[in-house]
């Protein structure tokens, strides 16, 4: 059987990230659709971690390759950590990102520069045909601002306020955005280790 990495995520969007980083490590990566997979499954774990294994090891039984999945989310400080693991599912999963980003920021009226920040998290998993399952970690801090700012990216990104920029990282380019962002960090992370049993 000829050696593949599948990332599974129907989402191109995070395949053209995720094909920046991983591209040279000399193993085709492929997406669910690329790789003739249709899959439906519950993402009911408790935490990122919890939820990026249980996706990569049910995609790794079905396929027998390399599987790798992510989860990721907004974690808001003063909101309790909201909306967390239900980034996506947020005021309903067919809710706009105009409508949820609205919310936030009204969420937080009155809230003082120094007590809004935030941070996005992402855990890469690959199960491996072994058995084994690996994780990997990142975050991007910042603050929620004030209005929605910028069309790059997508998601929450017009109002995560980056301090270090003084714009939001909807305003930043993909290139700029994956040198910093948490999914950036893990991906490169798990290169790391991918560089070991593929390399
Ligand atoms: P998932 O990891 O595909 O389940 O996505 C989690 C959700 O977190 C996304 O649907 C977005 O709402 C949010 N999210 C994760 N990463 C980002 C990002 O880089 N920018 C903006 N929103 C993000």
């Amino acid at each position: 059987m000829e050696r593949k990495i599948i990332f599974a995520t129907g989402n191109e969007g995070k395949m053209c990230e995720i094909r920046m980083i991983l591209g040279d490590l000399g193993v085709p990566v492929l997406s669910l659709k690329e790789a003739g997979v249709q899959a439906d499954i519950d993402e009911n774990g408790k935490t990122f971690e919890e939820n990026a294994c249980i996706k990569a090891r049910a995609i790794q039984k079905l396929t027998g390759q390399i599987v790798l999945a992510d989860d990721s989310g907004l974690v808001i400080d003063c909101l309790n950590g909201e909306p967390g693991l239900y980034s996506a599912r947020y005021m309903g999963e067919n809710t706009s990102y105009d409508v949820k980003n609205r919310n936030l920021i009204e969420r937080l009226q009155g809230v003082p520069d120094q007590e809004r920040t935030a941070r996005f998290e992402c855990v890469i998993a690959a199960a491996l045909p072994d058995g084994r399952v690996l994780t990997t970690y990142g975050a991007m801090e910042g603050r929620i601002g004030y209005e929605i700012a910028g069309t790059n990216g997508f998601g929450y990104d017009p109002i995560f306020y980056l301090p270090q920029y003084g714009c939001t990282s909807a305003e930043i380019s993909l290139e700029q955005k994956n040198e910093i962002s948490h999914r950036g960090k893990a991906l490169r992370a798990m290169k790391e280790e991918l560089k070991k049993i593929v390399g």
